[in-house]
């Protein structure tokens, strides 16, 4: 060797190493020592040092990579990154990079070059350690979550199982929106603490998103999984104390077990919130175990979200107006406008399949918009057909989620403005369920909109267990006897003496009553007895498009004389 080739080797700063094909050591520079702890007498002459110095757990590889070499073209580059282990036992990372050459004589050799990179190494491992934590409470993160769930999936296959939970701090947003969103976070690194306390390795959980955490138990019933998860809920409970305030959550748990179909990590995440969206809306039971029935359901309720959007845009809904007839005369006093959807797939559907959805959605507040617009509309222009109506009403039918807008006694004066529609004829319904939700703002919202000069019925009255002098705070002018009760009063002695006192009752606090659901001659004559004013039922007519509304109204002309 040249004296400066040599001087450039001896000195190099990583580790020089030349084998001959069958792997005997024929170079080895001195910077072995720094490296591994032998100097270059310990490695010259042997064979296999590189394999037999790699650690256990990169031995397979370093030999596979020592094959390619051999057996590849000459002066191709390959590097590989492997633990060695050195003289004092430990273990270090380094990269080494090699090639087959060929020396000036003929033969090849094995050219390597090997540096320490474990410096570099436990920079990573803290990094991706961190990357996969969440930083606030210090659990594994979402991505750990999905990695750790797919080599779960993968084990599914070779006979393990395992049991996913979703759980969800209810109404954080509430806490963020009262308190500040520094609460927020210490309800949710409160919250992480005492969940992480009841998990036991196997088992882990993760942080997967703002306010929910996923829990993964390995090979556990259902049953032991819905004990874990009601002992959270308990712990849960307890109150939180946070720099002076002390606050009170619930967590709700949807549950997924692996032995239901999904192949992919999101599809388990995304069925354990299908099951835990259902929990929610359960008061009761806040937790529930997915099962596939409730993914088609979901699905068909996705589709219904999607499409409402679009249903609107499109016209496809329209109202249907139900006459409300005063018993004594049969002569129309009121219309209630219903709302119906010609969904382009599904057909016609009614109300119950779909409000449902637009009220978990808030699309109610728009679509209820459209709905008043409409009926408004179409009452100015029956008026304008029909003078002589001069005391009909026009009945429309507001949710919970329209009354909890702030501005809904705006929206409702800005229609009327806007469609030149008289306050005094408009009557909103409400249910009896949805007034005694919250009380005290129903209460201030029906104020102002009654002040607006608009009237104001209770609907489906009875269904709610509320007494009538608890809607005594309410600003009201009717209320509605629910259908069920007048279905049955014909029947049932108990049915006939509850709509009596309800109509007693309503007329000593000066309010008008209209029955529901008037199908047969015998309510009818039954009702009247009990001086029941108004009603609306099959038996008058069903609720009809407005073209037969018409023809209804025209019926009720007196006939003109000659
Ligand atoms: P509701 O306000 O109590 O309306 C009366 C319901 O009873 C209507 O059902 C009507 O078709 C039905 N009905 C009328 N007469 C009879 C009868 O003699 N026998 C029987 N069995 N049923 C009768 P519909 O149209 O399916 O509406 C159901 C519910 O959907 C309504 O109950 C109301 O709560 C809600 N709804 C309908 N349209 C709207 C709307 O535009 N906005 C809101 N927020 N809710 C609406
Ligand atoms: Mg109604
Ligand atoms: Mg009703």
């Amino acid at each position: 060797m040249p004296p400066f080739y040599e001087l450039i080797a001896e000195t190099s700063h990583h580790w020089e190493l030349l084998e001959d094909l069958s792997g005997r050591t024929e170079y080895c520079s001195p910077s072995c020592l720094a490296l591994t702890g032998f100097g270059p007498d310990h490695f010259l002459g042997q064979t296999d040092v590189l394999p037999r110095l790699a650690h256990a757990t990169s031995r397979h590889e370093m030999e596979a990579f020592l094959a390619g070499l051999r057996n590849g073209p000459l002066n191709e580059h390959r590097c590989l990154e492997l633990r060695i282990v050195v003289e004092d036992g430990l273990s270090r990372w380094v990269v080494c990079h090699a090639r087959r050459v060929a020396s000036a004589e003929g033969p090849s050799f094995l050219r390597a070059t090997l540096r320490d990179i474990s410096r570099r190494k436990a920079l990573d491992l803290e990094l991706s350690s961190s990357r996969l934590k969440d930083p606030i409470t210090g659990l594994y993160n979402r991505a750990w979550c999905m990695e750790h769930l797919e080599r779960q999936l993968e084990r599914k296959h070779n006979g393990g199982h395992f049991t996913v939970a979703v759980v969800d701090i209810d109404r954080l947003k509430k806490v963020n929106d009262t308190l500040g969103p520094a609460y927020g976070d210490d309800i949710i690194r409160m919250a992480a603490e005492r969940i992480a306390s009841t998990i036991v390795q196997p088992d882990s959980a993760a942080r997967i998103s703002g306010d929910g955490f996923a829990l993964i138990f390995q090979n556990k019933s259902p049953r032991e999984v819905i004990k874990h998860i009601k002992h959270i809920q308990t712990i849960m409970s307890a109150p939180f104390a946070l720099r002076g305030h002390e606050v009170t959550i619930t967590a709700s748990a949807g549950i997924v077990t692996s032995h239901m179909p999904g192949e992919k990590p999101e599809e388990l995440l995304r069925n354990a919130n299908i099951a835990l969206r259902r929990a929610k809306a359960n008061h009761h039971h806040r937790y529930k175990v997915f099962h596939t029935r409730m993914f088609e359901e979901s699905s068909r309720l996705m589709e219904i979200e999607i499409d409402l959007t679009s249903g609107l845009r499109h016209g496809e809904f329209f109202l249907v107006y139900q006459p409300i007839v005063c018993l004594e005369t049969k002569r129309l006093t009121s219309l209630e406008a219903l709302l119906r959807w010609k969904h382009p797939r599904h057909g016609l559907m009614q109300p119950d399949e779909f409000l449902p959805v637009a009220e978990a959605t808030d699309f109610i507040v728009p679509l209820g918009e459209w709905v008043l617009r409409q009926a408004c509309t179409d009452m100015v222009a029956l008026l304008a057909e029909h003078p002589e109506l001069d005391k009909l009403s026009m009945s429309v039918n507001i949710s919970a989620r329209q009354l909890a807008q702030h501005d809904i006694s705006e929206t409702v004066a800005v229609v009327l403005r806007e469609t030149g529609m008289d306050a005094t004829r408009l009557k909103l319904e409400i249910t009896e369920t949805v007034a005694m939700e919250d009380p005290a703002l129903t209460a201030q919202r029906l104020h102002i909109i009654r002040a607006l000069g608009v009237r104001i019925s209770i609907d489906d009255f009875g269904t709610g267990y509320s007494s009538l002098s608890s809607l005594q705070n309410f600003p009201i002018d009717t209320i509605k006897v629910d259908k069920s009760f007048v279905g049955r009063m014909d029947s049932s002695a108990g049915q006939r003496k509850i709509v009596r006192s309800v109509i007693s009752l309503a007329h000593s606090l000066n309010l008008d009553v209209v029955a529901e659901g008037i199908e047969l001659r015998e309510q009818w004559a039954m009702l009247k007895v009990l001086d029941c004013q108004n009603g609306q039922g099959f038996l008058f007519s069903h609720p009809v498009e407005v073209d037969v509304l018409r023809a209804f109204i025209d019926k009720q002309k007196p006939p003109v004389r000659p």
